[in-house]
């Protein structure tokens, strides 16, 4: 806060948990709305300062911070494992993606005119001002540090709330940045509940934008409470995306890319392909190897590298799966793999990596977003019926088409009302944008469209002679 570690005004403790453990592994005091209010005063005094720095010395900080963070990488890793259960091969990209952030964002400035000619006016994008971010647990420092970074490089300054349920990967980021010698108050954190220390800062009017990472149902609370501030919002909420393999597609190259998206990140990713389609005349087959691939899967230790699904983060995420495994069970859809409880000799919040098939689109496992290690199987009978189930849905994060053919994957692809659709398990790419159709939210991050999300166009009539 305001360039210093300081203790809260708030007097609440929170535990950690270790979740592969169950074990308490900590405890912190949590911020209370008094400490949200300073920490929006020291980024408001900090933002007339640099709103006017040079794009020079805004990569320059960004290039810092990323050193800063790269060298922590190590003990993020570790914050990672302990705390949240990421298997170590996800671990290792999580840290990683946390610190290349900041490159990516020095990149997007770089490359970005910060004032633009348009007929006789010059357009000049300004900083919003002091912006809120708010993230969730499943990727707490990749998303404090995609959005720390992109609302500096357009010259915004922040006010954070972690989750709460992240403290740990808090911490080791706050000392690694704190390393940087940034101006005082050019980021605030405060770690405390979102309805207490998120609630005030999108209640104030102080603070010109939230960009807010979380559930769609956290997410349409903000969209309202920002209403009465007329706030920006950046908004990356839930998904149920769904997976198409095309009636031409290699079954033995399709399914485990399939099953890679399906459960990546333990399942508990926004973007994960949790509704895959098959063409009904490949069941059998594509079933036998779904299963195939899901058998050879091992859930359980974080720290085992053979590990591919981590426990779920909280005993509250473990019975939430619980809950929807038993629903998928009395909806009648038939269990192909997994099911109820732990893994064999497995412990804590771990759960068993679960796939059903004889699935319909109108079954809540295929509705609901679970956020856990479950996949739903639904046939169709032409690429016009696949794209029809795709599309039936409150949600449009991200889709994956699987085929032979990349044209023929690009235009299925092309009719999907979806922000981002890998086609034939194509990677994450930095530059290119991020974010949700319908109730997956509003805008975009990462690239020139995250840089963009933090700036306000001014237009200057009359600098441009006619
Ligand atoms: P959540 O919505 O419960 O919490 C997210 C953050 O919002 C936390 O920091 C929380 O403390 C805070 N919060 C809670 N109530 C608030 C309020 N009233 N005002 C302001 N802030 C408040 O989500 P979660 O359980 O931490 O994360 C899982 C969810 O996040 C899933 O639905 C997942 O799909 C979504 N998610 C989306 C993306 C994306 O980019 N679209 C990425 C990761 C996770």
């Amino acid at each position: 806060m305001d360039g210093r570690f300081v203790v809260p005004h708030g007097t609440e403790l929170f535990d950690l948990h270790n979740p592969f453990t169950g074990a308490v592994i900590g405890r912190v005091r949590l911020g209370n709305e008094e400490d949200a209010r300073d920490a929006i005063a020291a980024a408001k005094m900090a933002f007339p300062a640099w709103s006017r720095s040079s794009k020079e010395e805004r990569v320059s900080l960004l290039k810092r911070m990323h050193d800063a963070v790269l060298a922590r990488k190590d003990q993020l890793l570790e914050a990672i494992i302990v705390e949240y259960g990421a298997p170590v091969s996800r671990a290792d990209w999580m840290a990683g993606h946390a610190a290349n952030s900041f490159l990516d964002a020095a990149r997007a400035l770089q490359s970005y005119d910060l004032t633009q000619r348009i007929g006789n006016a010059d357009v000049i994008m300004q900083p919003l001002g002091v912006v809120g971010l708010i993230t969730p647990w499943n990727s707490n420092a990749g998303f404090i540090c995609t959005k720390l970074a992109y609302a500096l490089a357009a010259g915004c300054t922040a006010v954070i709330k972690p989750s709460e349920m992240s403290a740990t990967q808090t911490q080791v980021l706050l000392e690694a940045l704190h390393e940087v010698s940034a101006p005082p108050g050019l980021y605030n954190v405060v770690n405390g509940r979102g309805n207490v220390v998120g609630a005030e800062f999108t209640a104030s009017p102080d603070v010109a934008k939230i960009s807010f990472t979380g559930s769609t149902a956290v997410g349409k609370t903000i969209l309202r409470e920002a209403a009465s501030t007329i706030k920006r919002v950046t908004l990356e909420l839930g998904g149920k995306s769904p997976t198409i393999i095309l009636d031409d597609a290699d079954l033995s190259k399709a399914i485990p890319i399939a099953v890679q998206v399906g459960l990546g990140n333990s399942g508990q990713a926004c973007i994960n392909g949790t509704r895959i389609l098959i063409p009904e005349a490949r069941r059998e087959e594509a079933i036998t190897a779904i299963k195939g691939v899901i058998d050879e899967l091992k859930s359980g230790d974080p720290r085992d590298p053979t590990t591919a699904i981590g426990p779920m983060v909280s005993q509250t995420q473990y019975e939430r799966v619980q809950r929807y495994i038993r629903k998928g069970i009395e909806e009648g859809a038939t269990l192909v793999a997994g099911g109820e409880g732990h893994p064999d000799g497995s412990s804590g919040y771990t759960v068993r990596p679960t796939v059903f098939a004889d699935v319909t689109n109108d079954m809540v496992i295929a509705r609901e977003e679970i956020f856990g290690p479950v996949l739903c199987v639904l046939t169709y009978k032409d690429e016009a019926e696949a794209i029809k189930i795709a599309n039936d849905t409150t949600y449009g994060l991200h889709a994956y088409v699987l085929s032979a053919d990349p044209a023929r994957a690009a235009a299925v692809a092309n009719q999907l009302e979806a922000g981002r659709i890998a086609i034939n398990g194509a990677p994450h790419h930095p530059d290119v944008p991020f974010g949700g159709f319908k109730q997956s939210g509003i805008g975009r991050e990462y690239g020139v469209f995250g840089l963009q999300s933090y700036l306000e166009p001014k237009a200057l009539l009359g600098t441009v002679a006619a």
